[in-house]
């Protein structure tokens, strides 16, 4: 195993280049930025943080659960949905168990099923780099514990369509886990909420729904994400190995506050899906291969593997997907110009 390959930070490229105005599309968070009630919501409670928080979230739970029309006690949150892919996958995989997913994808799921001693089985995508779910459901013939599942998949940024959603929840069979990781899911379906919810529970899987306040929410640094189980008994099993205290208080009431502001997160969704379709035509016209993306990123052929440098002396950060792409975060609508500029310059020597 190697540890994550996050690439340079801000203040590395900053200290490397001397330059003020790097740009970071690495990190697929959300530029447009947070609710201002977050702030203000802060603000206001922030001399409070002498208090533990409250261990379930429940207000916020009760939030969540409301308007997605479920029990409360189906939800359990998290520092982050990282830290919930890692207590989920501590609560399941023993010695030798099969763990399904398929590359290129999120590398937590294969650095957890390794770490935890499973045995890693990578489907793999069709050319066009989709799912192929009949090459899982195969795979699925022979028992496995966990399936990870990324909708939209990151880094290519295609959508599981829902008839695989319930496929493949009907091909992991009893003793299996379907776990489908939403990170990006205001940025894909923010009108269809309930969608992989009823699509699961139709395929009759036990599963988990993985989504998060880094995003569309734009709340990377506060570090809240929620699973979503099937049941609460199955959401119990996550509770007996989480951390007592894992979401702060001031967390819990930012999340909040942003959860409610829902015309914020639809202006803010709406331009980074603006600046995505800027972008995508951008890079096509200056002749450059690009995935169509669900998300908020877009992942570019780099066959030479040199794109990211020659960004990064353009003073644009992009995440390397080996062998062969790059990945870019969607940048706000005033900064298109500037990276499609910098593309062009790239493709000149
Ligand atoms: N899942 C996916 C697919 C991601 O891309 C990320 C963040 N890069 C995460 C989960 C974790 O996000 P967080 O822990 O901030 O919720």
């Amino acid at each position: 195993m190697a540890p994550f390959d996050h690439g340079p930070s801000l203040d590395d490229a900053r200290l490397a280049s001397g330059r003020a105005d790097i740009l970071d599309l690495a990190g697929n968070e959300n530029a447009v930025g947070a609710s201002p009630h977050v702030v203000d919501a802060v603000t206001r409670c922030a001399s409070e943080a002498w208090r533990y928080p409250d261990s379930n979230c429940g207000e916020l739970g009760r939030m969540i659960a409301g308007r997605l029309g479920i029990e409360a006690s189906r939800l359990v949150f998290g520092t982050g949905s990282e830290a919930l892919l890692a207590l989920i996958a501590r609560a399941t995989i023993e010695d030798g168990d099969r763990v399904i997913l398929s590359s290129p994808t999120f590398p937590i799921y294969a650095m957890l099923g390794r770490s935890l001693g499973g045995e890693v089985i990578d489907v793999p995508r069709r050319a066009d780099y989709r799912l192929d779910a009949d090459a899982v459901i195969q795979a699925l013939l022979r028992p496995a514990k966990l399936v990870f599942l990324c909708n939209p998949n990151n880094p290519t940024g295609t959508p599981v369509p829902r008839e695989h959603l319930v496929a493949i929840g009907r091909g992991i069979g009893r003793t299996g886990l379907l776990i489908v990781d939403e990170a990006y899911h205001e940025f894909a379906a923010m009108e269809h909420p309930g969608d992989t919810l009823a699509a699961l529970d139709e395929s009759g899987a036990d599963y988990f729904v993985l989504r998060t306040f880094s995003k569309a929410y734009a709340l990377g640094g506060f570090r809240v994400g929620y699973a979503i189980a099937r049941n609460p008994g199955l959401a119990d099993y996550v509770h007996r190995v989480r951390p007592q205290f894992g979401v702060s208080n001031l967390a819990q009431i930012a999340a909040a506050a942003a959860w409610q502001d829902q015309e914020h997160l639809t202006a803010a969704v709406e331009e980074i899906r603006e600046a995505r379709t800027a972008l995508h035509r951008g890079l096509v016209d200056l002749g450059h291969d690009v995935l169509p993306s669900s998300a908020n990123f877009l992942m570019v052929a780099d066959p030479d593997g040199a794109l990211a440098k020659r960004l990064l002396g353009e003073g644009i950060i992009a995440r390397r997907v080996p062998p062969d792409h790059i990945r870019l975060t969607v940048c706000r609508m005033k900064d298109v110009p500037r990276v499609i500029g910098a593309f062009a310059r790239t493709g000149m020597d």
